[in-house]
């Protein structure tokens, strides 16, 4: 988890950072964005939304221009379906457009985002936002045990593995959105595949759609998260 942990840290520290009325512009502001790429919507207000602004502060929110129009696109639809529905995205790309984008395997580019998954409380009423602080983290596990892809020989590395959350938690995936919106996202031709951990694809009756697609037991755990590729 230390690199993860970093990215906490990082999160943590942007957002400390926040003085809008007395802030200079640093280097890292300033800095150039490659051709391009473009950056998400910050704001709290609209459909796409930053889980935390701590995303703009660290400057991991550029997409290229067809993807932040796709994304927009979707989270349009699913609030129009879902009224008061926010996505909410973690990161995107730095600036600098090169990949793979630390502590990512691929990100960088322009072409990825990690969208976050959709939660009810235990009465069923919808969460706002992912329970945890950056977006990540709050895990769905396996219904059955049987159902764990990376076990034995194939478990991931202790760097990326993560455990379940407690069975007392107060919080469960909402499966209607977050089914919705991998739906909505493996229909627009900009996409080019989506990743999620291969027992939520089958429990959100998504077995029909060949992008949504499992990233492998070197990867993160995309039972917490949804990880787009565009084209
Ligand atoms: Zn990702």
């Amino acid at each position: 988890m230390l690199q993860w942990t970093f990215l906490a840290i990082a999160l943590a520290l942007a957002t400390v950072a926040v003085r809008p009325k007395e802030a200079a512009p640093s280097p890292a502001r300033s800095a150039v964005v490659a051709p391009g790429l473009f950056p998400l919507p910050c704001a709290d207000a609209g459909p796409l939304r930053p889980h935390t602004r701590g995303y703009c502060l660290i400057r991991r929110h550029y997409v290229r221009e067809a993807p932040r129009a796709a994304l927009l696109r979707a989270a349009a639809t699913l609030q129009a379906r879902h009224p008061g529905t926010i996505v909410r995205y973690m990161e995107a790309s730095w600036p600098i457009g090169t990949r793979p984008m630390p502590p990512h395997l691929s990100h960088g580019d322009g072409r990825q985002i990690d969208l976050a998954l959709f939660y009810v409380d235990l009465k069923g009423l919808p969460l706002v936002a992912a329970p945890t602080r950056s977006g990540y983290g709050a895990y769905e596990p396996p219904l059955k045990s049987g159902d764990r892809r990376c076990t034995g020989a194939t478990a991931r590395a202790p760097g990326i593995a993560a455990p379940d959350p407690a069975a007392g938690r107060r919080w469960r995936l909402d499966e209607v959105r977050t089914a919705a919106l991998v739906r909505l996202l493996a229909a627009d031709p900009q996409v080019r595949r989506v990743f999620i951990e291969p027992h939520l694809k089958a429990r959100l009756g998504l077995s029909d759609l060949g992008k949504v697609r499992f990233a492998g037991c070197r990867a993160a755990r995309h039972d917490d998260h949804i990880h787009v590729d565009f084209f």
